[in-house]
């Protein structure tokens, strides 16, 4: 035996506009023993498949076009209004999950675009939120995941800066700086979740208290990626996994401190499983 001293950070786990998702749609298989639910409900393969198991029926957009007189999730990410068009047209009930912070951006970037402002979005090409926000201004918003995507010398000299909301804070305020330099005239909106930005500093405290650290999260949550990236800063030692399979015993010596953190997207009991697994070694 290792005799490994585990913790899990007590600020990890779902944030609550998951936390919302997740409960709406449970009451409903409970209820009705399925439940199409649009997309991937959360970034997190394990706890979709838990969900599964429960009736939970994930579509696509194409799908969602082909079924009538059903209850569908729209899920924390939010939606374009053409998929609440479709909902209508279809006789679909949409359980709308929508986070309330994401539909507050919607609506931010919905009334600048009525503005005719030249709207910016600092945010992950394809990402469903990116889609939704996109869906507010007619497609017309620049989407843009790095800032050497743009041409600095042909962007308007008056522009409004929108970020995704799982983004890296220091990375949006680093692209405002370089837009500034190159005498853009920009209105930032940092539209970053505090469920994310704050974290942040509460991980960077937590990381570096223990000999190594495992981030778990799924392969496909942007928040995951940004806050691994934090850890990884802090504790070179950090290991990002998405299941306790993918712990392997080499990273580990005797008497080890280890600290078990995640996305907002990270199940609760997948960590304590993590936790179990490493106490086992
Ligand atoms: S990270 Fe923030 S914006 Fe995204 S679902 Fe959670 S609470 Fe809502």
């Amino acid at each position: 035996m290792l005799d490994l001293k585990v913790d899990i950070d007590s600020n990890s786990g779902f944030c609550f506009g998951v936390v919302y998702a997740i409960e709406m749609a449970e009451d409903i298989l409970n209820e009705q023993g399925y439940l199409y639910c649009l997309g991937d409900i959360v970034h997190n393969d394990e706890e979709v498949r838990r969900l599964e198991a429960k009736g939970l029926k994930i579509i696509d957009h194409e799908a969602l076009q082909q079924i009538r007189n059903e209850k569908v999730l729209i899920r924390a990410h939010g939606e374009p209004p053409s998929t609440y068009r479709i909902a209508v047209e279809n006789n679909l009930e949409l359980v709308d999950a929508s986070c309330p912070v994401v539909l507050k951006l919607q609506n931010r970037i919905k009334n600048s675009f009525d503005k005719k402002e030249k709207i910016y979005i600092y945010g992950k090409h394809g990402h469903a939120e990116v889609e939704g926000l996109l869906g507010q201004t007619n497609q017309e918003a620049v989407v843009f995941q790095d800032i050497a995507e743009l041409d600095l010398a042909s962007l308007p000299r008056q522009i409004t800066l929108y970020s995704q909301t799982t983004k890296s804070t220091d990375k949006f305020y680093e692209i405002n700086a370089i837009l500034r330099e190159h005498g853009i005239e920009v209105n930032t909106n940092d539209t970053i979740c505090r469920q994310v930005s704050n974290r942040d500093k509460e991980l960077r405290a937590f990381a570096s208290r223990y000999h190594k650290i495992l981030f778990v999260s799924g392969t496909k949550s942007s928040n995951g990626k940004v806050l691994y990236g934090v850890c990884k800063a802090t504790n070179p030692n950090t290991y990002f996994i998405s299941k306790k399979e993918d712990i392997d015993p080499a990273w580990f010596q005797q008497g080890d401190t280890i600290g078990i953190c995640g996305a907002t997207s990270t199940p609760w009991w997948l960590m304590e499983e993590v936790k179990e697994a490493l106490l086992q070694l």
